[in-house]
């Protein structure tokens, strides 16, 4: 279930202001990131420019509405009973390590109340702030989105390099995450780097499940809206083939699989 946030009290301040965290809305019981029933905050702000980007609204960093790192963990702690034994709270973006250090104070805080946390992340960056928040970070949901570096950049205007860099850092300090796969006909479909992305990975031990999302078209209208192009238009969704013959590669290469 998502709301928009009128309904919580956020005095314009400083983008820097260590309490706060830039958000762009939160889903009480999601079920999509991350195991068990979540709280869900999308952050604001993006660096990636993914050309399938189903929230085009997420990615300006001025935008969105400034929050109390305090209020939202008043609103987990109220949520706290339906996550059970594997549910939890999980950021989501946009993306969430443009505001790395906020994000490890609240998890933190979660911590302390004994609240699993979910990150939802493209790599954007492999930093020493990005590792403290790595130690906070119950499990790392990891968007590669390409392995070929130059279909990577045309993809999402961004190097692939961080993202490989912080999922070989996870698997260097031995914590799990889920590896995720936009599957894109035309754009992240090439059989020898599908394989060869199942081949990067195949030997990592933290690596829980993959999870394969079929691209659709359901964020076109957010283009139309905000007057921008949107360059997949005519980009079909995948055929059950490509999905099936997909589903089948990577399972050759990892214990847990699953189709979106
Ligand atoms: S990383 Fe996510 S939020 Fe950023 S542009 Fe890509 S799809 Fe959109």
């Amino acid at each position: 279930m998502y709301f928009p946030l009128q309904d919580i009290e956020a005095a314009a301040l400083n983008m820097n202001d260590p309490q706060h965290l830039r958000i762009h809305s939160l889903e009480t019981f999601g079920t999509h990131d991350g195991p068990g029933i979540r709280m869900v905050v999308f952050v604001q702000g993006c660096q990636f420019r993914c050309l399938y980007c189903q929230n085009p609204d997420s990615l300006d960093v001025k935008g969105g509405r400034l929050v109390e790192i305090d209020e939202l963990v008043k609103r987990a702690l109220r949520q706290k009973t339906y996550f059970g034994e594997e549910g939890g709270v999980t950021v989501s973006g946009g993306e969430p390590l443009l505001q790395r250090s906020k994000l490890t104070a609240f998890f933190k805080k979660l911590h302390e109340h004994g609240i699993n946390t979910c990150l939802d992340s493209n790599g954007r960056m492999n930093t020493p702030e990005v590792h403290e928040l790595m130690e906070h970070t119950d499990l790392l949901l990891l968007d590669v989105k390409h392995i070929n570096e130059e279909w990577h950049l045309r993809l999402t205007g961004q190097s692939n390099r961080t993202s490989l860099g912080l999922a070989a850092y996870r698997e260097s300090i031995g914590r799990k995450m889920w590896l995720r796969y936009v599957l894109v006909p035309g754009w992240t479909d090439q059989p020898e780097y599908l394989k060869a992305w199942a081949q990067h990975f195949t030997s990592y031990k933290t690596v829980e499940r993959v999870e394969i999302i079929p691209f659709h078209q359901l964020g076109m209208h957010k283009w139309e809206m905000m007057n921008m192009a949107y360059p997949l238009k005519y980009t079909p969704t995948p055929a059950l083939e490509l999905k099936e013959s997909t589903l089948e590669l990577f399972n050759q290469y990892f214990n847990q699989v699953i189709l979106k």
